[in-house]
């Protein structure tokens, strides 16, 4: 568990930015990245190479594929899927990650991390539209209802990370009551707080 710890940590550390992988503590002083800011190893302080356009092009990609902790098949899958899409491939993929079912429950707060989403999805834990779903990688639609299931209700993993009380973003509704979500909208990129520069991720795969 320590070394699965650790290696997150080296994540952010070496795409340079938060990416909140570890629940809890990225809000607290103990984070890595708060506390060593620079990469890891042994020259990650003293490094200060020149950044080709590619490689400015593959850490940006690696920085939001380790967001949401997908693999590269995966990822490249959705990107896929995206830039068959109308309108800007950059947006659509940002919204296609965003309603993954996994990234729902994290953003309704049912959760503190997206590896622990993906986990209590498989476990069964939530219902969309009233039926058990186990696939962390179900696109959600406008309109799904993702509700806890009864019995899971007082599973400690989903009563603390409620105690949290995190925001909901606005293309989501709670209500507390039911523990039940709703998908009010497709998210828009505005509503979307991943920091990354989604061009340079779109210009990484056309090359
Ligand atoms: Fe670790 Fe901080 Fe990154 Fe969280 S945000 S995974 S605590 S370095």
């Amino acid at each position: 568990m320590g070394r699965y710890r650790e290696a997150l940590c080296r994540i952010c550390r070496r795409e340079g930015a938060k990416l909140f992988l570890k629940g809890e503590r990225c809000y607290t002083p103990k984070c890595s990245f708060e506390r060593r800011p620079y990469p890891p190893g042994q020259h990650g302080q003293s490094r200060r190479r020149k950044i080709s356009d590619f490689g400015t092009q593959l850490r940006e990609k690696q920085k939001l594929r380790q967001s949401y902790r997908l693999s590269e098949k995966q990822f490249k899958g959705l990107f896929n899927a995206a830039s068959r899409r109308k309108g800007v491939t950059g947006e659509a993929f940002l919204a296609l990650l965003e309603r993954r079912l996994d990234n729902v429950v994290y953003r309704l707060g049912l959760c503190t991390s997206r590896n622990q989403a993906r986990m209590l999805v498989a476990q069964g834990h939530f219902l969309v539209n009233g039926r058990r779903m186990t696939i962390p990688s179900y696109c959600t639609e406008m309109g799904d209802e993702i509700t806890v299931r009864p019995k899971s209700r007082q599973a400690s993993a989903i009563q603390h990370a409620v105690s949290l009380g995190r925001q909901a973003p606005s293309w989501l509704s709670w209500e507390p009551e039911t523990m039940t979500g709703r998908v009010m909208s497709l998210p828009g990129r505005e509503e979307i707080d991943t920091e990354v520069a989604e061009q340079l991720v779109v210009e990484y795969y056309s090359r």
